[in-house]
């Protein structure tokens, strides 16, 4: 085909795809707007996980009538106006695209009123076409209403997950805003009920106590002096809350960064979080935070990624230093560490002791490994394990065994998900999944983000051996458990396996196409013993005669290795005896 220029509506649909990528982003966009306009309230209305609609309604400075049509053309901002405007953004929007691409993929309703105008207007536009123009009353602010998204992008509308996780997705977007924004009141109402609504107080403790409820909130302490004036050049502030080291979860989606209070997405600020852990939570856990940054907005580049969702520093390590010694230094001076704990706090026991045991895990394995260069580590022969003799245990993390062609090093805990993996596939697969009933049922109280993943697995978690039920809202009934998990706390463990799941790439794609192995793979995870658990010797052979069954034993089901093997003739080398 010859090359030719899109036609325009074309375009514009592709564009639109890189910004609203599904109705979150457009929840996203509009939020954004109301907050740039100056907004004290901000409400969110959608319906069926927003495929059907998304409102959002604000108090802000309105748009003048005059301007309304413009604002939907692509590339019309009242934010910027030279070049050297977009090297210190203080707005959350720049790029004046959100309204043009939302519009071309929807039938969108805007209605608008300045303070100073009698009455409103309001446009109607219908795949990026305006069908309607009317003067209306209104409240003085503007509303935006997105009905049908994606009706003339069938590409886009498959890729649409369920309404629930639609929904879920929303729910986050406004809870961040909130989150960052304590001045501003949200309220979020889904379906006509009422998902989440913040005070407006100004105060960040209050808005967490919405988020995350009072028992979780009250674990929490501040971070830094509070996010008073704005900072002099060249300075840092950091601000927020930071958990108590007694409250972990199983990854970091608890970490909440804001950047001149937009929300952002930066692997290393989220390890500077981890790291101010360091030694405080158990191996493998994950704190929660919520860190605000304000600084120079000339030291930050706000327009690298066409959802603005990921940052860059001129200085990153500055930063990163700037946040670990904040959070690390409101965990010494507030936090009650592991050894002082108040009574009555939700602590895990011994956790003292998990600092020191970590730390000498580590160093001892790592003294195991530095006796071998890493370029002579091989991967275990065949396929298949040979009979093993285990002869002990190292570091609290792994077996040491002898087989017929050397010494053999087995990671505890990936050999045991492995060998819990190849079980649970296989019961779950004859229908035949060994299940525990709890004494008691227990309720879980989800986030709706993270009821969101559980509805939508829900048949899969009853065939790995779930009893659970909806109980109204984003809680369940858990009644049973799958056996191999008998040892774990239940309901934390359901939490966790959710968690994990929600974090998972395939969160992206169709829920058929993800199939069940990554389940099946997240409860083995939390089944299988942990790094630093003391195994006895019966465990240890149990373990490895469980692996030397295992069709594929020499991965755990994330791909890690669970075996790393030393040839004899290696170790002859390495000693010289050759
Ligand atoms: P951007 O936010 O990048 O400028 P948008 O397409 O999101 O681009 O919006 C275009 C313009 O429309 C904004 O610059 C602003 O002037 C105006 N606008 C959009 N939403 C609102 C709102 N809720 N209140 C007041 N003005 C708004
Ligand atoms: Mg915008």
């Amino acid at each position: 085909m010859p090359i030719r220029v899109l036609p325009a509506d074309v375009a514009d649909k592709i564009a639109a795809g890189e910004v609203i990528e599904r109705p979150a982003s457009v929840a996203k966009e509009l939020a954004e707007n109301s907050i740039d306009a100056g907004a004290s309230d901000i409400q969110v209305t959608i319906r069926e996980g927003g495929h059907r609609l998304i409102r959002v309604v604000d108090n802000g400075c309105g748009i003048p009538e005059d301007e309304l049509e413009l604002a939907l053309a692509r590339h019309a901002t009242s934010k910027l106006t030279t070049v050297s405007d977009l090297e210190a953004i203080r707005t959350l929007g720049f790029r004046g695209e959100a309204l043009t691409s939302i519009a071309a993929v929807s039938q969108m309703t805007m209605t608008s009123r300045p303070r100073s105008q009698p009455v409103g207007r309001s446009l109607r536009i219908d795949g990026g076409q305006v069908t309607r123009r009317e003067g209306r009353g209104a409240p003085a602010g503007t509303s935006v209403s997105v009905e049908n998204l994606f009706h003339n992008v069938p590409a886009r509308r498959k890729f649409l997950r369920q309404p629930s996780t639609e929904a879920g997705h929303i729910h986050r977007v406004v809870v961040q805003y909130a989150m960052a924004y304590p001045g501003i009141r949200f309220r979020l109402e889904m379906d006509g009920r009422l998902a989440f609504q913040s005070s407006g107080s100004g105060e960040l403790r209050d808005v967490l106590v919405a988020v995350y409820g009072l028992e979780m909130a009250e674990q929490m302490v501040p971070i830094g002096a509070g996010a008073g004036a704005e900072p002099a050049a060249g300075e840092i502030h950091v601000s927020g809350f930071a958990g108590q080291p007694s409250l972990h979860r199983a990854n970091r989606d608890y970490i909440t960064l804001f950047v001149n209070q937009r929300w952002i997405q930066d692997r290393s600020l989220s390890h500077a979080v981890a790291q101010a852990y360091h030694t405080l939570l158990p191996v493998g856990r994950h704190p929660v935070a919520v860190v605000q940054i304000q600084m120079d907005p000339a030291q930050v580049d706000v327009n690298v990624h066409p959802t603005k969702r990921e940052v860059r520093f001129r200085d990153g390590h500055r930063v990163f230093a700037a946040v670990q010694r904040a959070v690390r230094a409101s965990l010494l001076e507030q936090a009650s560490l592991p050894g002082a704990l108040p009574a009555g706090s939700r602590d895990w026991p011994g956790a003292a002791r998990w600092g020191a045991v970590q730390a000498i895990g580590r160093a001892e394995a790592q003294i195991a490994l530095d006796l071998y260069r890493p370029g002579e580590l091989e991967p275990v022969g065949p396929v298949r394990l040979p009979l093993l003799r285990v002869v002990g245990q190292i570091g609290q993390t792994y077996i040491v065994a002898e087989g017929p062609q050397g010494m053999y090093l087995i990671d505890q805990h990936a050999a045991h998900e492995r060998v819990l993996y190849e079980q649970l596939t296989a019961q779950t697969a004859e229908g035949k999944v060994a299940s525990q009933a709890l004494l008691e049922p227990s309720a879980l109280e989800l986030l709706p983000s993270q009821a969101a993943v559980l509805e939508e697995r829900l048949e899969g978690f009853r065939a790995a051996g779930f009893e659970l039920e909806a109980f109204g809202g984003s809680t369940y009934l858990l009644r049973a458990v799958p056996a191999i998990l008998a040892r774990a706390e239940p309901s934390q463990a359901v939490v966790d396996i959710v968690d994990d799941l929600q974090e998972s790439p395939t969160m992206r794609t169709p829920v058929e196409e993800a199939g069940e192995a990554e389940l099946i793979a997240a409860i083995c995870k939390r089944a299988a013993v942990k790094a630093g658990q003391i195994l006895s010797q019966p465990e240890m052979q149990e373990l490895v005669r469980g692996l030397e069954q295992c069709a594929s034993p020499r991965t755990c089901p994330h791909g890690r290795p669970t075996v790393v093997h030393f040839s004899a003739e290696q170790l002859e080398r390495e000693f010289l005896r050759r």
